[in-house]
């Protein structure tokens, strides 16, 4: 009997443990309850009856090839994009990139994730070919590249349709797509922090077309802003409503806003205040247990840092992203997390845990579980193992 001192979790309680599913009006009591732990201990109970105690991570490369976005000036929450000829702002060339991917492969990289802003001249052939040569140099490595909204952009570039953009860049070799852009589906919301972002039923749209390509993909909510409990609802339930229909969503993750150096940071007063840990764990630990048809709940360490990412481990979550290698989108929104995490350091951190680690492919396959007694364990890494010098000049270069 999972113990709540909250009398309004009770009925819930009692669905979570035989199974059921949770109403939207539940997801609102969830959002709205103070009893942190017994929340915590519900989706902890609905976590290990799917994943156990094992916690998956991924040894994985984020690459981000240009920062220079047509929506600099209206998705107010961003930090990352520039306008074209804006201090700070860059766009890599192919070479550029492949010689980042390079840089890395000391690291036992098997996923490259690649997201950027929405260039106004960068056509779909250049992130084909660069799929195409990522793909040539590193067979093994998988391609998790460009968000719904970025998908949507080039089919207007290229005056074609989401689903041939997405077939061509199957054909040059994209795996799979990241969960980017959905933020908060809400109009309201959409309309106050992402005015002429992709609306919501477009994004989950390309989703839907990317199922039906066999193109898996993951799907994330950006709270801690201006939306409302019933906002971040309304967002789950369109999630649980596709996944019910396709079954293609690999792992929802949701995501912390930052409000450094971003126009709504300002606005809302809210510099150098991002998220608090109890609503960092409240958003995994809710969305654990309403996507009862998701498989997996991630926690993006570089957001809500490792420390409430290693307690989330008890709150529903059994994924915490991976090694990284370089991130760029929430260091520019002001997160003072380290740019990347080391394997070993990793692997320590999820035992310490008290779970087990598993690297994973990106579909979710065990590559390796770690035995209670594997040597790395023992091995002691204090503050990061950073990216090298060489991939922080590459992927620094044209930076303000
Ligand atoms: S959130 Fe994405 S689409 Fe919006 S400005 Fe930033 S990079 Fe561009």
């Amino acid at each position: 009997m999972i113990k709540v001192r909250d009398a309004r979790l009770r009925p819930i309680a009692a669905k979570v443990e035989f199974g059921e599913r949770l109403s939207n009006h539940d997801a609102l009591v969830l959002f709205d309850t103070g009893d942190l732990v017994g929340l915590g201990a519900m989706a902890n109970l609905a976590n290990q009856r799917k994943n156990g105690d094992r916690v998956f991570f991924a040894a994985n490369q984020h690459i981000n090839p240009t920062n220079v976005c047509i929506l600099r000036n209206t998705c107010v929450f961003c930090s990352f994009a520039r306008m074209p000829g804006e201090e700070g702002e860059y766009t890599h060339s192919i070479d550029e990139v492949l010689a980042e991917a390079h840089a890395a492969s000391d690291n036992p990289t098997r996923e490259f994730h690649i997201v950027g802003g929405l260039h106004p001249k960068l056509r779909l052939s250049y992130y084909a070919d660069m799929i195409r040569q990522l793909k040539a140099k590193h067979p093994g490595v998988h391609i998790k590249a460009l968000t719904a909204v970025e998908i949507a952009h080039l089919a207007k570039i290229e005056r074609s349709t989401t689903r041939q953009v997405l077939m061509d860049l199957k054909a040059a070799g994209l795996d799979t797509l990241p969960g980017g852009g959905a933020e908060v589906f809400g109009k309201n919301v959409r309309a106050t922090i992402a005015d002429r972002k992709l609306h919501a039923e477009d994004y989950l749209r390309v989703h839907r077309e990317a199922h039906g390509l066999g193109i898996r993909s993951n799907c994330t909510m950006l709270y801690g802003h201006v939306e409302t409990h019933e906002d971040r609802v309304e967002h789950l339930a369109m999630l649980r409503a596709l996944q019910d229909e396709t079954a293609g969503f690999l792992t929802y993750i949701p995501l912390a806003y930052h409000p450094d150096h971003n126009e709504l940071g300002k606005e809302l007063g809210r510099e150098g205040t991002a998220t608090t840990g109890f609503d960092d764990l409240k958003n995994v630990a809710v969305g654990r247990l309403f996507l009862d048809n998701f498989d997996h709940v991630k926690t993006h360490w570089p957001m809500v840092t490792q420390f409430v990412s290693q307690v989330a481990l008890h709150f529903g979550c059994d994924d915490i992203e991976g090694t990284v290698v370089y991130e760029r989108v929430y260091h520019d929104a002001g997160a003072h997390t380290p740019m990347a995490m080391g394997y070993g350091q990793i692997v320590r951190f999820i035992k310490a845990a008290g779970k087990t680690p598993v690297e994973r492919d990106s579909l979710y396959g065990t590559v390796r579980t770690f035995a209670a007694d594997d040597p790395l364990f023992e091995e002691r890494g204090a503050g990061g193992e950073p990216a090298s010098a060489e991939l922080i000049q590459l992927v620094g270069a044209g930076r303000a």
